[in-house]
């Protein structure tokens, strides 16, 4: 039996393209600048994101972190939605290594902040306050069930945070899926933000890394501090190369992802005792609860038994993430196995 894993699309090999440019692939000691890859692959990534220079990072976690300790100092606070990875899926550590206070703002559906909110949250000047000096925002945005934030909205709220002298940090993990889907360059998306981070290692299927972006300056800082964090490589082109080729093959087949995850989430939503837990899909990512007739820990046994793998995101709340090594007749077989086990489990 196939197993059929929609935990994450980080879940994704790299392609056999991928492996042969690592195999080829000229390196140096990039601690010292000297490795063409990877100064390839942060051109690469800057001309992408419409940003003058670009840092390779070992992980998202890893290039967040980095921008907020770039973006702020010790004591400063930061503001970021109730939903944003940056809180509640980084282990603290803008707060543990940062010493930055996380503000956070409700998170709308969309993944979105009101402004009106987060004009709010920055901080006057007064004696007893920490200084505001960061807006965080998240695009696509993971929680909120892989939920796009347009260029007009980013514009506008970043123009928020900069009337305010807050500098924003976009963590794009998944920039280039919310780019496919509204048909605009990832630099549209990031023209408004003063940083931004994406993955590699996710549905671009490269095995390892995230790239942080920004100006010149910016990305200088964010060196020595990725430094700081034990994150300077050294032939890191080995890795670097297969996020090359990610960028040049990896981007437009998002699009076949999209439908899958559309497909996936008609699919569930007629079973029955199954409901979508976003109004609708915009990118790759499903959000779903089970109603009291379907037990949460049946489903799960069932789900393992039938080898489907989903996230279990607490209580009754599930996410499937579509990717490249899921084809559509993977999404029919999924949901017909999904059907099997609520038939077995309803009470
Ligand atoms: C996956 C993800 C990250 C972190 O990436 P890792 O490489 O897993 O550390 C950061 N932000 C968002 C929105 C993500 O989805």
């Amino acid at each position: 039996m196939k197993i059929i894993d929609l935990r994450s699309d980080t879940v994704t090999h790299p392609t056999p393209e991928m492996r042969r440019a690592m195999f080829e692939a000229e390196v140096g000691d990039d601690v010292y600048g000297e490795d063409p890859t990877v100064n390839k692959l942060e051109a690469m990534a800057a001309e992408k994101t419409g940003k003058e220079a670009a840092l390779f990072i070992t992980s998202g976690t890893m290039g967040n972190l980095t921008a907020v300790l770039t973006h702020t100092h010790h004591g400063n606070e930061i503001i970021l939605g109730d939903g944003a990875h940056i809180f509640l899926n980084e282990v603290g550590g803008a707060a543990a290594l940062g010493g930055v206070v996380m503000r956070t703002v409700p998170n709308d559906s969309h993944g979105r902040l009101d402004p009106a909110d987060v004009e709010r949250a920055i901080r006057g000047k007064n004696i007893h306050y920490p200084e505001t000096t960061l807006l965080c925002l998240e695009n696509t945005h993971n929680r909120c069930g892989g939920a796009i934030l347009t260029p007009q909205y980013t514009r506008e709220i970043c123009g928020l945070a900069h009337r305010h002298g807050l500098k924003v940090h976009l963590d794009g993990a998944r920039i280039f899926n919310a780019a496919v889907a509204l048909g605009v360059p990832a630099s549209t998306l990031a023209a408004d933000a003063d940083s931004v981070s994406f993955c590699i290692s996710k549905g671009l299927s490269a095995p390892v890394g995230s790239l942080l972006c920004g100006t010149k300056e910016f990305i200088e800082r964010a060196r020595r501090v990725r430094k700081m964090l034990g994150g300077g490589m050294r032939q890191a082109g080995i890795i670097a190369a297969a996020g090359i080729v990610a960028l040049e093959t990896m981007i437009d087949r998002l699009a076949e992802d999209h439908a899958n995850a559309k497909r996936l989430a008609a699919g569930l939503g007629n079973i029955k005792g199954i409901s979508l837990a976003q109004e609708t899909v915009e990118t790759n990512i499903v959000m779903f609860d089970l109603s009291a007739e379907l037990p949460v820990s049946d489903f799960i046994a069932g789900l393992t038994a039938q080898g489907v793998k989903v996230g279990a995101r607490g209580g009754n709340l599930f996410r499937a993430v579509t990717h490249r090594m899921i084809s559509t007749s993977d999404i029919d077989e999924a949901l017909a196995r999904i059907e099997t086990v609520s038939k077995v489990i309803r009470k």
